[in-house]
């Protein structure tokens, strides 16, 4: 069974804060991780290949440095780690995302599963899994939490819904969005990273070109929407202390409450 595993690395934490002059992200001082729902999805196809054999390939697209995270998915048991990262690439909204992510997919070729996070804890959209599944017009089930059973034709999971679940057959190839329900993961394998660093499992990094795009279908430029502002909310509440165990002030008490329509 050969198995894809898109994998982001993301800043580890979900207190997004952006520089109010640029809109960009702070990173410095915030360690990379893998996404957490991309960890159970590395377990999940690195089970299934363990049970039914064949390769897990994991492919991300960002910044040199997210090298990292495929290092550590190879850790884990992955064989094959592609990088996609172009300056080009830079400045993606989720459609030119998943546009690159599909392209690249077509290039490695021969796929029975894709795996996915549910959703990135820095972009929060959960539109990537969707759109790849969508770009290559193969079946996609998102929410999965339980994988009963995979053969070559068809895949049986379950998906959690907001007040139960639901049982669903999909056809392979198929793309799936987990959640951390779904498994626990692994630890990287401290032999395994070591060859992943030093480079004995090479890790394959992929521009526009070797992907078959121009430059102007990707990144900011082939993107479908773009921001005009990225901004923080200010807090504008104020506060204001009423002193005193007196009856009047219980009266000025409820007489703001009520000014202010809370009771
Ligand atoms: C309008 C708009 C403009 C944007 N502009 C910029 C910008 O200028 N600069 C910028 O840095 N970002 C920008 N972004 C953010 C960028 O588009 C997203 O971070 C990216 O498309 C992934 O979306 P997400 O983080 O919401 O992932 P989700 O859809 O929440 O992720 C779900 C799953 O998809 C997979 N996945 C997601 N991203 C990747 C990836 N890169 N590689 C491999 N697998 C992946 C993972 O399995 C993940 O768990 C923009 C987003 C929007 C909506």
């Amino acid at each position: 069974m050969n198995i894809i595993v898109l994998v982001k690395q993301v800043p580890d934490t979900t207190d997004v804060k952006l520089d109010p002059k640029t809109g960009n992200l702070i990173r410095e001082g915030i360690e990379s991780i893998i996404n957490p729902d991309d960890r159970h999805a590395l377990e999940a196809a690195i089970n299934l290949k363990e049970a039914a054999g064949g390769k897990v390939t994991v492919l991300s697209m960002g910044p040199p440095q997210a090298i990292d995270a495929i290092s550590e998915a190879m850790g884990m048991g992955a064989d094959r780690g592609i990088l996609l990262s172009d300056r080009a690439f830079a400045g993606a909204d989720t459609w030119a995302t998943s546009f690159t992510l599909g392209k690249a997919i077509e290039k490695i070729g021969k796929y029975d599963l894709i795996f996915c996070g549910r959703q990135a804890i820095d972009g929060d959209t959960a539109q990537i899994g969707p759109q790849v599944g969508d770009y290559l017009h193969m079946s996609q089930v998102s929410y999965v939490y339980e994988i009963e059973k995979v053969n070559r034709k068809s895949i049986v999971v379950k998906r959690r819904l907001e007040d139960g679940f639901e049982k669903v057959r999909a056809a392979m190839p198929a793309l799936l969005t987990v959640i951390g329900e779904l498994n626990v993961p692994r630890y990287s394998h401290v032999g395994r990273l070591i060859d992943a660093c030093k480079e004995k499992a090479p890790i394959e990094v992929w521009n526009a070109a070797d992907i078959g795009v121009q430059t102007s279908e990707v990144g900011l430029e082939g993107s479908l929407t773009h921001v005009i502002k990225t901004f923080a909310p200010k807090f504008q509440r104020e506060g204001e202390m009423l002193e005193g165990d007196t009856k009047e002030s219980v009266k000025s008490l409820v007489g703001k409450l009520k000014e202010n329509r809370l009771i």
